[in-house]
This record gives C-alpha cells, structure tokens and sequence, in this order.
C-alpha cells in the first residue's frame, strides 16, 4: 500500500517505460510482460487500478535486470554457472554476517558503478550548481529592489518597476547572463548524439525502480529521512512529466521539513510519516493510506445506519471505528481465526524472472554500444536530463514567495 504520492511515481515508471512503445523490443518491459504473459499487466489506468499486480510486475523487472547485471559483473554464462570474476571467497558461506555483508556490498557498489551510474552522476551535480548560481541571481536581482520606492535600483543608479526590463539593462549595460536567454536544448545534442540509447534506457528504469523499490520500503519501515531523500528525486521526475498536483505536494512536503517548521515540528512532521495499526517491523501504511482507510470505514458505518442516519451518529462513528476494528481485531486474533484478506498466497516468481534475464542478456542490455537504439525509444534519456532548469527554477522561486505568506 502506499501513499497518493508515492502512486504517481509509480504511474511515471510506466509512462517512462512501458507506454511509450508498443512495439514488443527485445529488453522493454512491454517485452518482457508478453514473454512472461502477465495478462492482468495493461499500464495506463490500469496501472493504478490494478496496483498490486502492477508494481509486482515492476519488481519482479528490477529483479531480472539486477540478476542480469551482476551476470555481467561476475561475467556468468547462466544463473547456475561459476563466476570468472567477483568468485566469492571459499569459506564465505560460514563467514561472519558482517564479513558476508561487507562483500556483498562491495559487489552492489560494482554493479551500481557499471550498469546503473551511466553518467557518474554529472548530470545531477551539474544541474545543483546551475540551480545555484540562479539562486544567488535572483536573489541580487531582489535585493536591488527598494520596498519605499518599489522600484529596482541598479548600482547606476537607473531605476526600473518591470523585473523584465530591468533584467534586460543588466544585461545590456552591466554584462549580467542569465540562464533564462539561453538555449536549453543547445548543449545536449553534442555529447548526447553517440551514446547508447538501450543502456540509458536499462540504467534509467534500473535507478527509478530502485528509488520506487527504497521509497515504499521507507515507508514501510517508517523511515522519515529516507521518504524526504527519495522525494527529491521523485519531485524531478514530476516535473519532467508534468505531475503538477503531485510536484507541488512534493515541493511543500520537503519545504515543510527543510525551511518552514521548527527542528522539532519538522523532526515529527517527517517521523509521522506513516503507521501501524496491526504492530510488527516493517509494517507500517503511509498515513494518509490511513485517512482513506478510516474514511472507507467510517462511510461503511454510516450506510449501515441507513435511515437512522444523523450528523450525530456520524460523528460518533468516526470517533469510535478505530477502536471498534481494533476490538475486532483482537477478538479475531484470540480465537484465532485468521484475519479475511490479511494474507495472501504467494506465487513462485523465480520461473518468470529467470525467463526474463535470459531475454536481457539476449538483448544485449547490459552492453554499451555506442550509437545503439530502441526503434520506439529514439534517443532516450534519464528524465534527470530532461529537467528544464530554468523554468523549474522559476517555479520553485514562485512557490517560495507564495509558501513566504501562504504557508503556516
Ligand atoms: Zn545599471
């Protein structure tokens, strides 16, 4: 179960790379959904509608890519086969957990490098200083502005009341540059032209698998700190996919926890993310997976109620369903009679997994090629690379001057 938030990340993993083709080619999740016929798979609305059959189906994905790249790392004919590199350590298997651990890292850290770092991260570390420096411009632009005058006086003296024009002058008279008069799509084609489409393709779904994968265990394990770092990275992803409601729930969500509360407000606020109603690790459903619960409960109440309905009936079955159900709970519990829908019978995965990395490695996915393409994936690249900064950063210094009277 997981948040609205969440969910529509979710719906960007498939927009990003399982609708945009229809053409079944080799490595696409849209493949490998007609190779393992996962019927009750379709995207699209269904994606949301049928939501547990979907994100399995993306699991289970991330699960074949990941065992096709350690394939590739250890450099393994089949699942079954001897590793030529990465051969663990003869006594690994009665080791010490931590020295088991330890190697085991080691080889994720590889296997990250290699098949899911495709551009070391230069991207995301070259679009935070580009958001730098527009910070620190637009913030000197502010500060020329005079509250009693309400105009913008530049060091000159020239005063100007149009933002625009007066940008204009400090780039004309004063040799200002600002990002917003450049081209965005001007240095992308150049280094982008020879790279290798199906790796971005496969490195792509890889990271944000993992990030879907983080952020809906974070949840579970009610991991404050975990849930606001994903979301900056689902808040890009937003914006490339013009996810507006979603974006602007993100960007006030870490507003919340980075600027506006107190330490001690925004160390609750991000610990109260999620919680548990039937106890245990890891059992956690995000909170306002919690209010739609109780809202279904407490609607189910009222029907029940039927003509008896009154506004004060309503209000005392809000108040009293939670414990109510918990009763139930336990009563269920002590006779023990197994809670109806609690558990679920688990199908064997490993068949269809195994399929799947089979169908990679015979796409040649874990390869980089230079110049390669999906037909239906024509120069693909990471939606961190499809951000359009300035209009981003626009936005966002928008919502700061809206949050700056609005909020709180
Ligand atoms: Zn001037």
């Amino acid at each position: 179960m997981m948040c609205q938030g969440t969910v529509l990340f979710f719906k960007f993993i498939y927009q990003e790379f399982y609708e945009t083709t229809s053409a079944p080619e080799q490595g696409t999740l849209f493949q490998l959904r007609n190779v393992i016929h996962r019927v009750d798979v379709s995207g699209g609305e269904g994606a949301v509608d049928k939501f547990r059959a979907h994100y399995a189906f993306i699991m289970d994905c991330l699960d074949a890519y990941i065992l096709g790249a350690t394939m590739k790392v250890m450099e393994l004919e089949c699942l079954d086969g001897m590793p030529v590199k990465w051969r663990p350590p003869p006594l690994l298997k009665t080791a010490e957990k931590s020295d088991q651990y330890q190697w085991l890292t080691k080889l994720a850290q590889e296997i990250l490098e290699e098949h899911v770092k495709l551009d070391k991260d230069k991207n995301l570390t070259r679009m935070s200083e580009v958001a730098k420096e527009m910070d620190t411009q637009t913030l000197s632009v502010q500060g020329m502005f005079d509250d009693d005058l309400q105009k913008f006086v530049c060091t000159c003296g020239k005063q100007y009341k149009n933002l625009g024009f007066f940008k204009r002058h400090l780039v004309n008279k004063h040799n200002w540059l600002f990002r917003d008069d450049e081209d965005p799509t001007a240095d992308t084609c150049t280094s982008e032209c020879k790279s290798d489409s199906v790796a971005n393709y496969r490195a792509s779904f890889m990271k944000n698998a993992l990030i879907l994968r983080d952020t809906y265990d974070a949840y579970s394990m009610c991991d404050g700190g975990r849930v606001v770092r994903n979301a900056k990275f689902e808040f890009l992803c937003a914006d490339v996919r013009k996810h507006n409601k979603y974006k602007l729930w993100l960007w006030r969500f870490m507003a919340y926890v980075i600027a506006l509360l107190s330490p001690k407000q925004a160390y609750e606020y991000m610990w109260n993310c999620a919680s548990n109603t039937i106890g245990g690790i890891g059992r956690n459903i995000p909170n306002d997976n919690l209010v739609e619960l109780m809202v279904q409960l407490v609607k189910k109440k009222i029907r029940e109620q039927g003509s008896n309905f009154t506004y004060a009936s309503a209000v005392k079955a809000a108040l009293s369903s939670q414990v109510q159900d918990e009763i139930k709970q336990n009563l269920q519990q002590e006779i023990q009679q197994k809670t109806k829908g609690k558990s679920r019978t688990k199908t064997n995965k490993s068949v269809d997994i195994e399929v799947m990395v089979m169908e990679l490695i015979k796409g040649n996915l874990f390869s980089y090629i230079p110049g390669r393409e999906f037909q239906s994936f024509r120069n693909f690249q990471d939606a961190s690379e499809r951000v359009n900064l300035t209009k981003l950063h626009t936005w966002v210094t928008k919502q700061k001057e809206r949050a700056s009277f609005e909020m709180l």
